[in-house]
């Protein structure tokens, strides 16, 4: 009986996830290779889940369990599907292809100053601090600053605001590298102002994530009582969502606890629209006007100001892609072009469903995608190459790809990092020293 064969384009939680799932619920044999553009496994558990969360991060123990225990699932890092190979060529080479590459991109305001150094991608800090072989180490400098604004009611937005006053011994006891804990060490920042376009009844982020910032000992959490006096719309909202009352009440509570005359203070404003930044070549301020009364408005001084208003996906070379949502099209996870089924191509996780939910969301939506993947697919009957075939293109084009093992040798120089400064993992941030480990680990011992 021939083995079906399944891409699947990313490693993050979307991606591995619908790897997992593939294998325990195929009825016949089955092979699964899960590529990502990066010589590391997990995508944004690993770079975008913070590291003071080392509980939601513990799923990649699982999902190493999944990758090291089944036979015929691969892990093949360093490998940019578009560039090394075409979506047309995965076509040819699988039976079915899973783009579960997530949403790589920002939204923007789209107001003037937005070019101004200082106005930054919130995803860009994140990446910066979690040691994204993208950004450079010298890429944010807190140094100096004393005010920054983060645009955005998201839990995205609290995790930089959080970061930005967390004390070193608490950084230290993450998995950052050491160059990003001494930045935040030299930090200056006393101040961040979390500014949402609308009422607080709005705030998108989650009650626990705010409790936890409540938590930060060295830092006062203001709210303006009087922002908690809401109009008909923030109640009505109130009324049909349980969630936004808990978090209503918890922000009451932060309201009365008021300042305590902590070191470093995070504060909210609400019903603030950003219309301009301002400043020479760097950012030196924001100008917000009252949401619900245009004619008023208010400038503050800022020397950082980080957008965190929502993630977007990227147009990958032959799959449509909704520029509105930011989202490849599909129906019941098939990708669709117009109204036709794109045969063999799904997706699953952000770039299916837009950057929402959190990473357990991701296991709900991989199993619709396999779903679809399984039914469509005739036991028996597989057209696809095999690993040797994919293994030989990607040979011959020179790329450098990072299978399971070498991974697990880049984790185990992290470990080998931790453990020499009392920590359970420092991360490695240069891609070039990750693929250094990474080829001495295919070298065999005795060679
Ligand atoms: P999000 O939850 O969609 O929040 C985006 C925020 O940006 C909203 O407050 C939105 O306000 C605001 N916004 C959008 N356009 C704006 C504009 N032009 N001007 C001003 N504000 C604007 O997105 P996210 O924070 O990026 O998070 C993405 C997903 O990851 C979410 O599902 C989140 O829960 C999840 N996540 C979870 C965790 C966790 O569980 N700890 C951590 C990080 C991320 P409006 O409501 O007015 O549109």
């Amino acid at each position: 009986m021939s083995v079906t064969r399944i891409a699947v384009v990313g490693s993050g939680p979307s991606g591995a996830y619908t790897a997992q799932l593939l294998t325990e619920e195929s009825e016949s044999p089955i092979e699964v290779d899960v590529f990502d553009r990066l010589p590391t496994p997990f995508g944004l558990v690993r770079y975008g889940v913070a590291p003071d969360h080392p509980r939601v991060k513990s799923i990649t123990t699982s999902f190493t369990e999944v990758f090291e225990e089944t036979p015929g699932l691969r892990f093949l890092g360093n490998v940019q599907i578009g560039r090394d190979v075409k979506l047309e060529e995965l076509r040819a080479h699988y039976d079915a292809v899973v783009f579960a590459h997530g949403a790589p991109l920002d939204r923007s305001l789209g107001i003037p100053g937005e070019h101004l150094q200082g106005v930054e991608a919130v995803r860009d800090f994140v990446s910066w601090y979690q040691g994204h072989p993208d950004q450079p180490g010298d890429a944010f400098a807190l140094e100096g600053a004393r005010r920054a604004v983060v645009i955005g009611l998201g839990n995205v937005a609290l995790d930089a605001a959080r970061m930005l006053v967390r004390e070193t011994d608490d950084l230290r006891r993450t998995d950052i590298p050491e160059h990003i804990v001494e930045a935040f060490a030299a930090s200056t920042i006393d101040e961040v102002v979390v500014i949402g376009r609308r009422g607080p009844a709005f705030a998108k982020f989650t009650n626990k994530e705010f409790i936890e910032l409540l938590e930060v000992e060295s830092t006062d959490v203001i709210i303006d009582p009087a922002d908690l006096e809401l109009d008909a719309e923030q109640r009505a909202h109130l009324d049909a969502d349980p969630a936004a009352r808990r978090l209503m009440a918890t922000f009451q509570k932060a309201a009365d606890r008021g300042s305590l005359g902590r070191a470093k203070t995070i504060r909210f404003v609400f019903d603030r629209t950003p219309v301009e930044f301002s400043g020479d070549t760097s950012v030196t301020g924001i100008r917000l006007v009252h949401t619900s009364e245009p004619s008023v408005s208010e400038t503050l001084e800022a020397d950082l100001a980080l957008r965190s208003v929502g993630y977007l996906g990227k147009p990958l070379d032959g799959l449509p892609f909704d520029k509105r949502t930011g989202t490849v099209p599909s129906r019941d996870s098939r990708v669709v072009d117009g109204d036709d089924v794109v045969a063999g191509v799904y997706v699953a996780g952000w770039i299916k469903r837009g950057p929402n939910g959190v990473v357990g969301t991701n296991r709900k939506c991989a199993l619709e995608t396999v779903t679809s993947v399984l039914e469509d697919i005739t036991a028996g009957e597989s057209r696809a190459s095999s690993a040797e075939a994919i293994d030989a293109v990607l040979a011959e084009r020179g790329v450098d790809v990072v299978d399971w093992n070498a991974w697990r040798a880049i984790e185990a120089a992290e470990i080998a990092a931790g453990a020499a400064s009392g920590r359970e993992r420092v991360k490695l941030h240069v891609r070039e020293d990750m693929l250094r480990i990474a080829a001495a680990a295919r070298v065999p011992a005795h060679a």
